[in-house]
């Protein structure tokens, strides 16, 4: 069976990559990756107005930095468009499809009739052939919408791979429309809509799993309709699998309210994509009560059981929490240049080198994120601005010739560690104050804050010139 699954991502580029496909792109990707079989990424384009090259080019850029390598594509609906309506063509040739001239008026009409009847709007089938039925005359000038013939009774059931059995009675699907009438071709075939683009879509790339978002269960009836249409009664059908909203911390649905949900804007923040793989992977999906797994282990794990049938929630102090342990995992130098980059953000140049390297290894305990990194490590290269609340509590009078007596020593010391220490160590007993008294104004000068790692540590990373520069106010 491994070398028959294939599954696919199919997001539309009318935006960035938001959390919920990134989550449902990993599931696929681990599922193929498990079974050893392929992933494809295709880009649902069809609504032009809304569709942009940047989205493209966003989604790709996500895609590649969680590392969600795919086997095939990208593949665009737009450069198929003569394949669907070569296969609507096919369909209107075999009577699984038909043209229907309603206007606009009429279908308005007809839902207005069924409501005041207290009946569920639904396309009566009036230009839907049946044996011995007269259709109504062609209208003139009229371009029809193409529709595809859904069968009138039975049911469409599918196991999912999430939701468990599904059935929908076909009595609740009408003759959907598989075409506009637009752009007509001499057969009479506008513009393909977006369920009927999906199926050929999946049939062509010979889909064997689609995993996607539960917003998409109501198409699945249809499409599995529209796809035995194509492939016969006897025809393999894909498996579905319906993975269940993710909601915000508040339980509503996951929005831009609830903080960034573009996968982008994670990536700005500072998370590290081995985190973000982590933390999503755990969003309807557990392998008993593991957390922190690593890429390796969640494709070893990932065989389509325990997919959760609730819905998930966000929630940003795990992230943080996973973020910070994957922060600890990364060598210091891939850190220093993850920093350098955070830092050039914000107009500081930093080199990621040695220095950079130990100014990470120095901070990454107390941090979440690389952003929190270079909230640390900035005030090495620019100056700091003490707050007054800070001056009046740390440096009193009663510091102040300590201070004094620090910097003079600090004229002299060699510049490390240790001999840093030995000065503060002399200057406390020279004045008889306690390490806390002195550290805090010396860190509310140098660094702009009271709390600190060890002083002597943070203090060794700074230039000679730039401790005694802002101790210079004491
Ligand atoms: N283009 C659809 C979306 O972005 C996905 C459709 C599918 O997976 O079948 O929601």
């Amino acid at each position: 069976m491994s070398s028959t699954i294939r599954t696919r991502i199919a997001p539309s580029p009318t935006g960035f990559l938001h959390l919920g496909t990134a989550r449902t792109a990993l599931f696929c990707w681990a599922y193929a990756r498990h079974f050893g079989g392929q992933f494809v990424l295709r880009i649902e384009d069809t609504d032009v107005a809304r569709s942009t090259q940047e989205a493209v080019d966003q989604i790709v850029a996500a895609m590649r930095w969680l590392e969600l390598d795919y086997d095939e594509g990208p593949f665009f609906q737009m450069q198929r468009i003569e394949r669907y309506r070569e296969v609507i063509a096919q369909m209107l040739a075999a009577g699984t499809a038909y043209h229907c001239y309603c206007s606009t008026e009429e279908l308005d009409a007809m839902r207005e009739a069924q409501r005041a009847r207290g009946e569920k709007p639904r396309y009566d089938g009036r230009w839907r052939p049946e044996p011995g039925k007269t259709l109504p005359p062609v209208p003139q000038g009229v371009a029809p919408v193409v529709r595809f013939r859904n069968p009138s009774d039975g049911v469409v059931s599918w196991n999912d791979l999430v939701k468990g059995p599904i059935s929908i009675s076909n009595r609740e699907l009408d003759d959907l429309v598989i075409a506009r009438g637009d752009a007509v071709t001499p057969d009479g075939v506008g513009t393909p809509t977006y369920n009927f683009c999906v199926v050929v879509d999946d049939w062509d790339m010979r889909i064997s799993h689609v995993i996607r978002g539960d917003d998409h269960v109501n198409n699945t009836p249809r499409q599995i309709n529209i796809l035995r249409a194509l492939l016969g009664p006897n025809g393999a059908l894909p498996v579905y699998g319906h993975v269940p909203m993710i909601l915000g911390p508040d339980g509503d649905k996951l929005s831009k309210r609830h903080g960034a949900v573009s996968v982008t804007q994670y990536q700005d923040e500072g998370y590290l994509p081995e985190a973000m793989i982590n933390y999503l992977a755990r969003l309807g999906w557990s392998h008993g009560d593991a957390e922190l797994f690593s890429r390796e282990q969640l494709v070893a794990w990932f065989d389509g059981q325990h997919l959760a049938r609730s819905p998930a929630q966000w929630d940003p102090a795990k992230l943080g929490w996973v973020n910070a342990h994957y922060l600890k995992q990364r060598s210091d130098a891939s850190l220093a240049t993850l920093v350098a980059a955070q830092l050039a953000r914000r107009g500081i140049d930093a080199a990621a080198d040695e220095r950079l390297a130990r100014l990470c290894a120095l901070y990454k305990d107390r941090c979440a994120t690389t952003v929190e990194l270079a909230d640390w490590i900035g005030m090495y290269f620019v100056d700091v601005q003490p707050g007054e609340d800070d001056l009046r509590t740390h440096v009193t009078d009663a510091v102040r010739p300590a201070l004094v007596a620090l910097r003079d020593r600090l004229v002299e010391v060699a510049w490390d560690k240790a001999s840093i220490a030995a000065a503060i160590k002399a200057t406390l007993a020279e004045h008889g104050l306690k390490m806390p008294q002195l550290a805090h104004a010396v860190r509310v000068l140098v660094c702009g804050r009271s709390q600190t790692p060890s002083l002597d540590a943070v203090l060794e990373l700074f230039t000679r010139e730039q401790v005694l520069w802002r101790l210079r106010t004491a």
